[in-house]
């Protein structure tokens, strides 16, 4: 069985073609989410122009093929490297992709000006693009800090198998006892190596879509977890979490906290500076909690200027410990500026997992009547669950008496 090369390339160039425009499509929808598509549809075009001029041409040896042809390929396997580094946010090594096209595309010029050896313009263009998917290659597949994604593995090997492929086929026409002289010439192995070569460039696009895919799904993922405004935990993710830690925690017989917190009088910083100010002060907040969590605690805001910390592992004196720090660093910081009249700080309510609580909501219920009692005790302060105990309901006790109906704050007893 013998590949025609001329057949296969001009094959290659129209698949080329559609695969950039449905790229081109993409990149107008989700231009703002996924950076990179412009180059790989950049690629794509300039892979199909490449190829033509290569394909079309009647020898291999005239001008537009031998030297923009080729210098199109090398551009391709440039901007398929800078389109892979600006999918992930990072920054490419420009100027040896952009280095690698001109000098290359010099020596394509030059080869053709002096008549050079068809061989030579092989082992150019194949070192270049050696080089250029290898960056690609490497990028994919070399453990970097981050995720390992399927999707990037995929694409990663298909560029090594290029790389393979190139490597071969400059192998080939250097040492073989029997090169082919052209292009064109009919021979097994080199036919078999643009085939392989054009499923192999094929694929890499359905690999590059497939990572847009995971990066939208991330982006996705990251948008329905995160609070929008301060960039931590939200309501919905916190839950999901909360019932995961609840579960782990029984499994291994560890204790489970929560801090319920609520900012006081936050109205007033809304009434008096606005709610850009109030918006500016929840951000504040968050970020002067963070630093003071564990890594495994959890941080979310439930809404408003309501907050939860999940401590797993954690007894209720733990959880005391860490939200006494928490509301004195919260009063330090004078939210929302030094010099507003009230400014604003943290009422804290703290409950422990019980052994017969079977979902979260118990807790959080614990929690939040700590929280209560909290508010009504003046504020600016930290209350147990375990520090409020049952009693006969109050006849008289109104929504803004000291502790919640049918509740006693007590003295705390060691
Ligand atoms: P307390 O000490 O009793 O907690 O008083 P407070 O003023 O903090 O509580 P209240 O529930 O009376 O008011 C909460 C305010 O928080 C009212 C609401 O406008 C404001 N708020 C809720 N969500 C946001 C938000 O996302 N941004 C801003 N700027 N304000 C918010
Ligand atoms: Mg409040
Ligand atoms: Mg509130």
């Amino acid at each position: 069985m013998q590949l025609d090369p001329r057949t296969i390339l001009l094959l290659m160039a129209f698949t080329a073609v559609p695969t950039a425009l449905v790229l081109l499509a993409v990149s107008r929808f989700y231009a703002a989410q996924v950076r990179g598509v412009k180059h790989w549809t950049g690629a794509n075009i300039a892979l199909a122009i490449g190829l033509l001029l290569l394909g079309l041409s009647q020898t291999a040896n005239d001008l537009p093929a031998r030297v923009g042809g080729n210098t199109l390929l090398v551009l391709t396997a440039a901007l398929y490297y800078l389109a892979i580094m600006r999918l992930l946010n990072e920054k490419p090594n420009a100027r040896l992709a952009w280095t690698t096209v001109i000098v290359s595309g010099v020596i394509f010029a030059m080869l053709w000006a002096t008549n050079g050896h068809y061989r030579l313009a092989v082992a150019t263009l194949s070192v270049a693009l050696i080089l250029l998917t290898g960056l690609s290659a490497a990028r994919l597949l070399l453990p970097v800090s981050g995720e390992r994604r399927v999707s990037h593995r995929f694409t990663g090997l298909l560029f090594l198998l290029g790389c393979i492929l190139m490597a071969v086929r400059l192998v080939h026409i250097l040492f073989s006892a029997h090169p082919p002289g052209n292009l064109f010439a009919s021979d097994f192995w080199h036919g078999m190596i643009l085939g392989g070569t054009h499923i192999t460039v094929m694929l890499m696009s359905l690999g590059f879509a497939l990572m847009i895919v995971d990066q939208l799904a991330s982006e996705l993922n990251r948008l329905a977890t995160l609070d929008a405004l301060t960039g931590i935990g939200n309501r919905r993710v916190f839950y999901t979490r909360a019932e995961a830690e609840l579960a782990r925690c029984r499994r291994k017989n560890t204790p489970l906290s929560l801090l319920m917190i609520d900012l006081d009088r936050f109205k007033a910083i809304n009434d008096a500076l606005g709610h850009a100010a109030g918006d500016e002060t929840l951000r504040r907040f968050a970020s002067l909690v963070g630093p003071h969590l564990r890594e495994y605690d959890f941080f979310a805001r439930l809404g408003g200027e309501e907050f939860v910390v999940l401590l797993p592992d954690a007894t209720e004196d733990f959880a005391l410990a860490i939200a006494e720090r928490l509301r004195e660093l919260t009063m330090a910081e004078h939210l929302p500026s030094p010099g507003f009249p009230v400014p604003t700080t943290a009422s804290i309510g703290v409950a422990q997992l019980h052994p017969d609580d079977t979902s979260i909501d118990p807790l959080l219920q614990r929690a939040d009547q700590a929280l209560y009692a909290a508010k009504h005790g003046g504020r600016n302060r930290v209350v147990a669950a375990s520090w409020l105990v049952e009693s006969a309901p109050a006849p008289d006790l109104t929504e803004h008496d000291a502790v919640p109906p049918g509740l006693t704050l007590q003295a705390r007893t060691e």
